[in-house]
């Protein structure tokens, strides 16, 4: 039996501690019983997971999905992990250092975005995409209609939906047109006294093809009713890579009165909602009450505020990288298994994920695994996760840093126990 009451016998452990390192050190028993860790290395690996923070382990991302909501989304530039520790202690998030009076909460953070999109006139960020559309609703259209295609009434993840979201803030809403079918005159006919504003969502996770129609924001924007478009992934300027995704830029260049988004989508950035338009739209939601439950914390505001000015993401890099170069890392990380492991370097699909462009494929390149290294390489330290696929268990390289392709040969041979 291994050695593990050194562990327990730590006189720094509070009480709590020392539930959560019995917890700790039975999993790690669990893991020696499947062969998934040497007897000898359960008293190291119990230490080793109990040192770090509780939850939240750093984890490479080698399943070719670059937004991974189930892994945090998007990782953040190391500018905006540096701005985060520097904003955790006191900070003048609210206060001008010049005057010594209250200023305008994360006004730097709202200036970058400003800067970034021009277009707008104003800015607000909140805790999410969802809070956005959330406050938008109950500020413009408690008690009134929203206008929305059919096609548009979107399941965004886990079981949540954008209908029942609009619907619980006291709005009611008026459907338009049919799910593959929506023309001006069904928003036209549907507009009165009634109408709070007129909604198009973007269909960020699926996409439809065929016998479809849907309205441009031009031509929307020209009926007499506010519009409000939420585009989803937090796309600032057009992308070329990425035709099909809306922009906040060009949509409300094309007359929206307001844009909803995510901060931590293909901004990638951290978890924030972005509301960019019209100055008198903005302000008045900012000063609703139901704004302060929204209210965002100033690690987000360092963190979004660094990101718009670094430009460069990991995500953009995940979706930048070149086939050819992700094939000869992965035939370089092949090459440090040394044969040890029964492992093939192969073409795979890559996707954008975090519910954007379904319709983008991204070559890339992954390791090929026998599919019972799964459960080892995401156990291990640091965790690895891949996806199964036709009986193979992939490791795409397109979302794990370069940096830490010799971390991923390392996990593979541990895994496979050597
Ligand atoms: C992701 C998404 C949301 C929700 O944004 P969160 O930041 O996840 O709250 C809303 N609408 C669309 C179209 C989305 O793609």
């Amino acid at each position: 039996m291994p050695r593990t009451d050194t562990v327990l016998a730590d006189p720094r452990l509070s009480g709590f501690q020392r539930d959560r390192a019995r917890a700790v050190v039975r999993e790690e028993l669990d893991r020696v019983r499947r062969g998934e860790l040497p007897a000898a290395d359960v008293a190291e690996s119990a230490r080793r997971r109990l040192s770090g923070p509780g939850g939240l382990r750093p984890v490479l991302n080698a399943t070719g999905v670059v937004l991974h909501t189930n892994l945090g989304r998007a990782a953040l530039p190391a500018a905006a992990v540096q701005a985060i520790v520097a904003a955790a202690g006191h900070t003048d998030v609210e206060l001008d250092l010049e005057t010594g009076r209250r200023a305008r909460r994360g006004r730097t953070a709202l200036r970058a975005l400003g800067e970034a999109v021009p277009a707008a006139q104003a800015v607000h960020v909140l805790n999410n995409g969802a809070a956005a559309l959330l406050l938008a609703a109950t500020g413009l259209a408690a008690g009134k209609e929203i206008v929305v295609s059919r096609g548009e009434l979107v399941e965004i993840g886990d079981g949540f939906r954008l209908p029942d979201l609009l619907v619980s803030t006291g709005a009611r809403l008026r459907e338009v047109g049919t799910t593959n079918r929506t023309s001006l005159a069904d928003y036209r006919d549907a507009i009165g006294p009634q109408t709070g504003f007129l909604l198009k969502v973007h269909p960020s996770n699926f996409y439809q093809r065929g016998f479809v129609a849907a309205v441009p924001v031009r031509e929307l924007a020209a009926l007499p009713a506010p519009l409000v478009v939420d585009i989803g992934s937090g796309l600032l300027d057009a992308d070329p890579l990425l035709p099909d995704e809306p922009d906040a830029a060009t949509v409300l260049c094309d007359g929206a009165d307001l844009v909803t988004a995510s901060g931590d989508k293909l901004l990638g950035g951290p978890q924030a909602g972005l509301l960019l338009g019209r100055a008198d739209l903005v302000e008045a939601l900012r000063r609703h009450p139901l704004a302060r439950a929204l209210r965002v914390d100033k690690l987000t505001l360092a963190a979004l505020e660094a990101t718009l000015l670094a430009g460069e993401t990991p995500t953009r890099r995940a979706l930048r990288a070149p086939a050819a170069r992700l094939r000869r890392r992965a035939e370089a990380v092949h090459g440090a298994l040394g044969g040890a492991v029964p492992a093939e370097v192969v073409d795979t699909v890559a996707v954008v994920g975090g519910g954007g462009a379904p319709d983008v494929e991204l070559p890339s390149a992954a390791l090929a695994l026998p599919p019972d290294l799964a459960a080892p390489l995401r156990l291990g330290d640091p965790p690895v996760v891949g996806r199964v696929e036709q009986g193979r268990l992939l490791l795409d390289l397109r979302c794990v840093p370069e940096d830490d392709d010799q971390a991923v040969a390392a996990a593979i041979l541990r895994a496979a126990g050597h």
